[in-house]
């Protein structure tokens, strides 16, 4: 099968044909939520329609020469949602449900997690519409560097400054970064983050996001008065951030009964051997679950592991994973949304409904755009950061942001997703008003 036409099958991937059956977007989603927010604040029609509408597009296709010597035209998507508060920021992704929209709603997250966490930047997201899983290393280079040289007018480290996402890495943000680099002729370190330590990047932005993501678990877990030895976690998606979660997490003696991967899940109620499975994907050629020598845990398929009995659901992987037709099933008191926008609007409805805290995304994953933050930092000011500096400051700063999160929500009575919007959208609101904004 054609490279394109094999591309075109994975991207009828299940999670993207679920999230269409739901007819329920992230982007509506993402507009729902900055809505009620914007309702209960009161602000000004004008105002709102000023800070829901992405500032910025650029859609983009991509010749590439294959290793085959065809040419292939890929899709890339650029959105700077707002720079009211500083640079757009947010990650690049690739993958086959890459599409504006998405890229839209991702943006606007961006938006309001930077806002929540009070860093000087607005949001902004990008992706490519490709498999990575189909492409070769040279053909992912080649993408990569069309991108950045197409992106060239738009991005910069006072304009726009992007970093890794999902099927992206360290790797691609050398390759990026480059590309920049040799087309101005400028060295700008800060122009990206999530680069390669020798290439300017920071200890700890590999991890920080799954940092983030079990200091807030822990939080939680502390507050309902679980003990970490007793709790048992359930968590989807074992890359970038659901690998670090979870081995965050087990260190500090949780129990993970439950992990999944694009490959299948694995679960053993008792606690899953989380050593001995990172050794496996860490052999296997491209980093999965599957093929786990199956002893100590059973095999579980991604929707039964959200449904699993555990006081503690981490959706890590995808968007649009937790909806109508699961929320109802969901055992665990506690989400913690590691992934953007995994919980559909409606099943958000559900779960609150049901009596289910849900530490939302914009709070939760935050880690990764802090560490950014102070990579940031370091290429501007060509300083370098140690590993205790980052780790110190990263988790200060997410457990401010979480317990301004909570005294907001009970202060109103109302969700952490309300709660955490309320203060987002207000401090742009507030930028808007004082840069006299039209409508504001
Ligand atoms: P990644 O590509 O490193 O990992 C994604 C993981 O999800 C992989 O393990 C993949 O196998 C798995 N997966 C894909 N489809 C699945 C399915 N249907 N069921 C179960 N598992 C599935 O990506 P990542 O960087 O870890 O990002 C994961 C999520 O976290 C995304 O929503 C991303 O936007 C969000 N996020 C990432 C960062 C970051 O710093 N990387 C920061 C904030 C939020």
């Amino acid at each position: 099968m054609q490279q394109q036409e094999q591309a075109e099958v994975a991207g009828r991937s299940v999670e993207v044909r679920a999230r269409e059956r739901q007819g329920s977007t992230l982007l509506e989603d993402a507009s729902a939520q900055f809505r009620a927010a914007a309702a209960h604040l009161g602000l000004d029609p004008g105002l709102q329609q000023v800070l829901e509408t992405p500032e910025r597009e650029m859609s983009v296709a991509l010749p590439i020469e294959m290793d085959d010597g065809r040419i292939a035209v890929f899709q890339g998507y650029r959105v700077q949602h707002s720079r009211l508060r500083g640079p757009a920021k947010g990650g690049i992704r690739y993958h086959p449900s890459v599409d504006l929209d998405e890229v839209r709603g991702l943006a606007a997250l961006m938006t309001w997690k930077c806002s929540l966490l009070d860093l000087p930047y607005g949001g902004g997201k990008g992706g490519v519409n490709c498999d990575p899983s189909l492409l070769s290393a040279g053909e992912l280079a080649r993408i990569t560097r069309a991108y950045a040289t197409a992106m060239l007018p738009i991005i910069g480290s006072r304009v726009d400054v992007p970093a890794p996402d999902v099927n992206t890495d360290e790797q691609v943000m050398a390759w990026f970064l480059d590309a920049v680099e040799t087309q101005t002729g400028v060295f700008d370190p800060a122009v990206v983050t999530g680069k390669p330590l020798a290439l300017g990047g920071i200890p700890g932005r590999g991890e920080a996001t799954g940092r983030g993501v079990a200091l807030i678990t822990m939080e939680m877990l502390k507050r309902r008065g679980i003990a970490l030895e007793d709790a048992r976690i359930a968590v989807q998606g074992f890359g970038k951030v659901g690998g670090h979660t979870v081995r965050t997490l087990a260190d500090a003696g949780c129990r993970i009964v439950a992990i999944s991967d694009v490959s299948g899940g694995l679960y053993n109620p008792k606690g899953l051997d989380i050593p001995r499975i990172v050794a496996h994907t860490r052999n296997h050629p491209r980093g999965l679950l599957e093929g786990y020598p199956g002893e100590d845990a059973e095999p579980i398929g991604a929707a039964e592991l959200l449904t699993v009995d555990c006081d503690v659901v981490i959706p890590a992987a995808l968007e649009g994973q937790i909806t109508t037709a699961n929320a109802g099933d969901i055992r665990a008191p506690i989400i913690v949304e590691a992934a953007n926008g995994p919980t559909t609007g409606e099943a958000d409805r559900i779960l609150e409904d049901r009596g289910i805290t849900v530490v939302p995304d914009i709070l939760a994953n935050a880690g990764g755009v802090v560490v950014s933050y102070f990579e940031w930092i370091q290429g501007l000011q060509g300083t370098k950061w140690t590993l205790e500096d980052v780790r110190a400051r990263l988790d200060r700063m997410m457990l401010d942001a979480f317990e301004a999160v909570i005294q907001r929500a009970e202060a109103e009575d109302v969700s952490l997703r309300l709660a955490a919007y309320l203060i987002a959208v207000g401090r742009v609101a507030e930028t808007a008003a004082l840069r006299r904004t039209a409508g504001a």
